[in-house]
């Protein structure tokens, strides 16, 4: 029986991932049951909280940790720091973790969490507290063997090392295995801040070969300009392309000769935009979107390739380094345009790929070099890039619903092994 898409509310995530669930899931030709369990999430923890703000009020916030499924392994999932966090996001989120990991075949389940704030508006302290008080929350539900967090949009390597010092003090012994993407000082990976990005251009270096494209050739656009977004384009300059055009949440920049990312980066640092760099025109995110570029990498947020503007996206490869940018209905019309899309489960893994390395490394309190991490990451990157495009072949479907029938096979798979208790 096909599809009903208009079933599914398209603005919303969680119901996005449903139906890529579902289309995944009647390839595979799984059963009602076991389409059941994977639909559902695991765990829902939801949390309100005082936090003491700089002018001596107290605001009360809401967190979330969901953990989608963890029967390959411990939950992973990063924690989203930003004013339109909802349950029904992070729900999305965690049940996305479950396939990226799957995907890539490193032994995590999916999780995610999030605090609903407005970053950009709170002091260093205020978000320390509040960083502090929501781990304190979420403690009964986290741990090295447990659910591992990370950081994702608004968060970063300093978030975790507060993640880890509170759950460190709780337990009373310093316990570094309980989230990734920490500084490299207190058992960071070398390589994880650049993961994500790093996995991204490998994913894009595999697919220009698929494709029979020349990265030196290339022209690359990219939408958001934080960890996923500037490393990637400092990476993909690195390796010849041209990166002609940036945005942030502010707004974005054009320049047709190309763009220095890391002079870009440095005017972001010293302004806290993109926007107003010397060297090229200002641009809207829409217009970054539908420019002509050959590489377009979305590095922001969710749908933000949908029905109303995908018909005048004019990129030959979308790398999806964020997480569900492009909604189920502008799929269609990519996929009836030729554009080749490098889906988040494949495209955006690097970053729970090293994080599984830190993981690794801090159970066996050894670290990596640079050079291992990487070696690794690059293995296991092209590895799935291939065994995606294997099953495009084989069974006649596009990317996404590739990588979808991959990560939910192999999680079904396992839980059929598992079996259900009792
Ligand atoms: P970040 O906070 O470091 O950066 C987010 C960037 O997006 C910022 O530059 C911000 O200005 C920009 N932005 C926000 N709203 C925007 C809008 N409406 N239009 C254009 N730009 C906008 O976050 P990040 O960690 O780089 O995450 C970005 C995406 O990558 C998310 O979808 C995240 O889930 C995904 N991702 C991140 C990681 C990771 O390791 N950090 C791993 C996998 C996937």
């Amino acid at each position: 029986m096909a599809i009903d898409k208009t079933q599914y509310d398209e603005t919303k995530p969680h119901q996005v991932a449903l139906l890529q669930l579902e289309i995944a899931a009647e390839k595979l030709g799984l059963d009602e049951g076991m389409k059941l369990k994977l639909q559902n999430a695991k765990r829902v923890l939801i949390v309100t909280f005082p936090v003491k703000m700089d002018n001596g009020k107290l605001r009360i916030f809401t967190g979330y940790r969901v953990q989608h499924n963890n029967t390959r392994g411990p939950a992973k999932g990063g924690i989203r720091y930003h004013p339109s966090v909802d349950l029904d996001e992070v729900k999305a989120l965690a049940a996305w973790m479950t396939w990226k990991a799957a995907v890539v075949k490193i032994p995590f389940g999916g999780a995610k969490g999030g605090v609903q704030c407005n970053p950009k508006e709170m002091s260093k302290g205020e978000l320390e507290r509040l960083t502090r008080r929501y781990t304190w929350e979420i403690a009964p539900l986290i741990g090295p063997e447990k659910d591992i967090p990370a950081p994702d949009v608004y968060t970063n390597a300093e978030t975790m090392a507060w993640i880890m010092d509170t759950f460190s003090t709780l337990h009373g012994y310093s316990i570094p295995g309980v989230v990734t993407g920490k500084p490299v000082a207190i058992g960071g990976s070398l390589g994880r801040n650049e993961a994500t990005a790093q996995g991204c251009v490998y994913t894009i270096q595999e697919a220009l070969k698929h494709l029979g494209m020349d990265m030196e050739k290339a022209t690359v656009a990219v939408q958001g300009y934080g960890n996923a977004g500037s490393n990637a384009a400092l990476i993909i300059h690195n390796f010849g392309a041209k990166v002609i055009a940036v945005s942030d949440s502010r707004g974005g920049i054009y320049n047709a000769d190309g763009l220095n990312p890391k002079k870009v980066l440095e005017h972001k640092e010293e302004t806290g935009s993109v926007v107003d760099f010397k060297e090229a025109d200002t641009i809207t995110n829409e217009e970054l979107l539908t420019m002509d570029s050959d590489i377009l990498i979305p590095a922001a947020l969710e749908n933000q390739i949908t029905v109303e503007n995908a018909n005048k996206v004019r990129a030959k490869i979308i790398a999806e380094a964020a997480n569900g940018p492009t909604t189920p209905s502008a799929d269609d019309v990519l996929n009836d345009k030729g554009i080749f899309i490098i889906p988040d489960i494949l495209c955006n893994a690097g970053g729970v790929t090293v994080s599984y390395f830190e993981w690794v490394q801090n159970i066996q309190s050894l670290f990596w070099t640079l050079e291992e991490v990487n070696d690794q990451l690059a293995r296991i990157m092209r590895r799935s890039f291939w065994d995606v495009a294997a099953i495009t072949k084989k069974e006649k479907v596009h990317m996404r619903t590739a990588a979808w029938m991959l990560g939910v096979g192999r999680v079904a798979e396992a839980t059929r092994l598992l079996g259900i208790y009792p």
